[in-house]
C-alpha cells in the first residue's frame, strides 16, 4: 500500500513536470507567437473599425458646426440690418421731435401775439368799439392756431407711428439675438464634441500604432521560432538518417540487393498503362512508369525495404501527392497520384508496408497508382523489376 502510494506521487510529480515543460515549449513555439500575433492583429482590426466610427462622427459634427455658422452668418446679417433701421428710425424720430418743437414754437409765437395784441380782451374791444374787427381777427387767429394744433398733432402721431415701430424693430433684433445665441451656444457644444471625438481619435491611433507593433513583434518572434523548430526538425532528421545508416545491419534492409521489387498493390495487378512511349490526347508522350488501375483508397506499399526520402502533398509536377523510397545501390521507387500518404520523409519502411492509398490525384483521369523505378536518377522498366 505505502509502495503504491509512493509510485502514485511520483507519477503525479512526473505529470507535473511534464506539464510544466510543455507549457514552457508552447509559450516559445512558433505557433504561440502566431496566435499572440492574430490576436494583435485582431485588436488593430478592431481599433481600426473604431477609428472609422470616431471619424464618421467627427465628419458628422463638424458638418453641423457648418450648418449652423450659415445660420449664425444669417442671423448676424438680419441683426446688423435691424440695427441699421433702428438706426434710421431714431433719426427720424429725432427730426419729427425737432419739427415738433418748431411747430409749437410757431403756435407759442401765435398765441403769445395773440394775447399781447390790444385789444386782448372783451371789455378791451367793447370799449373800442370795433367789435366786429376783433371777432374776425379772433376768428382767424383761432383758426390758424387750430390748423397748428392739428399740424402738431399730425407730426406727433406720426411720431408715435415711428415710434411704435423702432419699439418692434427692437423686439425682432431681440429675438435673432437671442436665437444667435442659442445657435452660438450649440455651436460652442458641437465644437467641444468634436474636439473630444479628436482627442478620443488620437488616443484610439496610439493604441492601433502599439497593436501593429505587437503584431510586428510576435511576427519576428515567430520566425524566429519557426527557424529554430526547422533547425531542430533538420537535426533530428540528421540524427535519425545517421542512426538509421549506421544500424542498417540490424534494421530493416537499406540496400537494394538486386532481385524482385514486391508489387506496388496487392488489391490489383490491372496494368491500364505501359512504360514507354504512348499517345496522350493525340500526342506522342513517353511513359516513365506503369499505371496500375486500382480503386481510390486501395494499399499502396514499399516494393522493397528504404528509407522515404519524400512524401509531399500537392500537384507536384503533375505526380499528384507521392512517395519517393531510397533502397540503396542506387534504386529508387515512386507512388504516385496518392488519396493519402501515410508516412514522411526520413521514415524507414519495410517492404509491403503500407505506405498511401490509391486516388486521382495530380495529372490524372481516374484512380490509379502510377509505380516508377529509377536507377541513379533515370526512370527504367518497372517490369524488369517486378
Ligand atoms: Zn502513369
Amino acid at each position: 500500500m505505502k509502495r503504491l502510494t509512493k509510485i502514485i506521487s511520483a507519477i503525479i510529480v512526473m505529470m507535473i513536470i511534464i506539464s510544466l515543460s510543455l507549457t514552457v515549449s508552447a509559450e516559445n513555439s512558433s505557433t504561440y507567437y502566431q496566435n499572440k500575433q492574430n490576436e494583435a492583429n485582431q485588436n488593430s482590426q478592431e481599433t481600426q473599425e473604431k477609428i472609422d466610427n470616431v471619424e464618421s462622427q467627427i465628419d458628422s459634427v463638424l458638418q453641423e458646426v457648418a450648418d449652423l455658422n450659415v445660420s449664425i452668418l444669417d442671423y448676424q446679417n438680419q441683426i446688423q440690418q435691424l440695427t441699421e433701421k433702428g438706426k434710421q428710425l431714431d433719426q427720424s424720430i429725432s427730426e419729427k421731435e425737432k419739427e415738433l418743437a418748431e411747430k409749437k414754437k410757431i403756435l407759442e409765437n401765435r398765441l403769445v401775439a395773440m394775447y399781447m395784441k390790444k385789444p386782448t380782451t372783451f371789455l378791451d374791444v367793447l370799449l373800442s368799439g370795433n367789435l366786429m374787427n376783433f371777432i374776425s381777427n379772433k376768428d382767424l387767429i383761432k383758426q390758424i392756431a387750430d390748423y397748428d394744433n392739428k399740424l402738431i398733432a399730425e407730426v406727433d402721431e406720426l411720431k408715435t407711428s415711428l415710434e411704435n415701430e423702432k419699439e418692434e424693430v427692437e423686439k425682432v433684433k431681440k429675438e435673432k439675438e437671442e436665437k444667435n445665441k442659442e445657435l452660438e451656444n450649440l455651436k460652442a457644444e458641437k465644437e467641444e464634441k468634436a474636439a473630444n471625438l479628436t482627442e478620443e481619435q488620437k488616443q484610439l491611433e496610439k493604441q492601433l500604432s502599439e497593436y501593429k507593433a505587437k503584431a510586428e513583434e510576435y511576427a519576428e518572434l515567430e520566425r524566429q521560432a519557426i527557424a529554430k523548430e526547422e533547425a531542430a526538425r533538420k537535426a533530428a532528421e540528421e540524427q535519425r538518417r545517421k542512426a538509421a545508416s549506421s544500424n542498417s545491419n540490424s534494421a530493416p534492409v537499406t540496400t537494394y540487393k538486386g532481385g524482385k521489387l514486391g508489387w506496388p498493390c496487392p488489391s490489383s495487378s490491372r496494368i491500364t498503362s505501359q512504360y514507354g512511349y504512348r499517345i496522350l490526347f493525340g500526342v506522342r508522350d513517353f511513359h516513365t512508369g506503369i499505371d496500375i488501375g486500382a480503386g481510390t483508397g486501395s494499399n499502396i506499399v514499399a516494393a522493397e525495404s528504404g528509407t522515404v526520402i519524400l512524401a509531399n502533398y500537392g500537384w507536384n509536377g503533375g505526380y499528384g501527392n507521392y512517395i519517393i523510397i531510397n533502397h540503396g545501390n542506387g534504386i529508387t521507387t515512386r507512388y504516385a497520384h496518392a488519396s493519402k500518404l501515410y508516412v514522411t520523409a526520413g521514415q524507414t519502411v519495410s517492404k509491403g508496408e503500407v505506405i498511401a492509398a490509391v486516388g486521382t490525384t495530380g495529372n490524372s483521369t481516374g484512380p490509379h497508382l502510377h509505380f516508377e523505378v529509377r536507377l541513379n536518377g533515370s526512370h527504367t522498366n518497372p517490369l524488369n523489376y517486378l
